[in-house]
């Protein structure tokens, strides 16, 4: 019963806004030396997630509106409102949103052209306004399926042009290791993680008038992700 309802939403964002916090700050910060093999290995397969996405997105975004939900400590945020992109950047944990707006501050300090974005403690469930596009990127694997589509589903309806999502794919290989992975804990297992069939993410896009226009994934030896982009049709 706790399927990422009301109990198990509070746990993941009580996770981020605390332990979750520290552990994943260091992950997303190049410069923090303080991070064992497996969390390095996880820095560089989420690191070309993020250049995926950024080459997807261009270099010219004067004017672009994107939603960036569940923006974590800014890694797609910052090199977007850099390139002149309005964001808007939400995450469930007011930790993470506000580390994002330091580290935007310091990314931009001295910079032409960047447009300062607008940072918010907030559940993407209850985002809501119009952009051109919307950003959903490594979010996806706190939720349940049950939970997922509505989830694409309301972000897509925000999107007027374009949806780019990222996620862990279930596949017989990933569903394996994420088997293995629980026979044998790591030191915290703070919250659940959950792995997407490609095709239900798809439904749920397509569902609200897209399409999937280009594919991607990235797999380290510890971080696996599937990337999409779709559009309306
Ligand atoms: N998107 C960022 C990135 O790729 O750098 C962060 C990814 S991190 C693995 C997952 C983030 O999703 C965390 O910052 C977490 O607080 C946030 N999150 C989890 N559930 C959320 C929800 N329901 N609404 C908004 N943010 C959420």
């Amino acid at each position: 019963a706790d399927e990422a309802g009301g109990d198990e939403l509070r746990s993941v964002g009580d996770y981020f806004s605390g332990e979750g916090f520290q552990r994943w700050r260091r992950i997303y910060d190049d410069e923090a030396e303080d991070v064992n093999k497996v969390q390095k290995d996880i820095r560089e397969g989420h690191a070309k997630t993020i250049d995926i996405a950024l080459e997807w997105f261009g270099q010219d975004l004067d004017g672009v509106t994107v939603c960036d939900a569940g923006c974590g400590t800014g890694s797609l945020t910052i090199p977007l409102a850099l390139r002149g992109a309005q964001v808007s950047a939400s995450d469930i944990s007011a930790p993470m949103a506000e580390e994002a707006g330091r580290r935007y501050e310091a990314a931009a300090q001295g910079r032409q052209g960047c447009v300062q974005p607008n940072f918010e403690a907030k559940d993407l469930e209850r985002l809501s306004g119009s952009y051109d596009t919307v950003a959903c990127l490594d979010v996806m694997i706190h939720y349940p399926d049950s939970k997922m589509e509505g989830m694409v589903g309301h972000l897509a309806s925000m999107a007027q042009n374009r949806m780019i999502i990222s996620f862990a794919p279930k596949t017989p290989y990933y569903s394996f290791l994420k088997r293995v992975g629980e026979l044998f804990p790591g030191k915290s297992k703070a919250t659940r993680a959950y792995l997407h069939a490609e095709e239900d993410v798809e439904r749920a896009l397509v569902s609200e008038g897209f399409r999937v226009v280009k594919r991607d994934m990235t797999a380290t030896n510890f971080y696996f992700s599937r990337i999409l982009e779709a559009v309306r049709v």
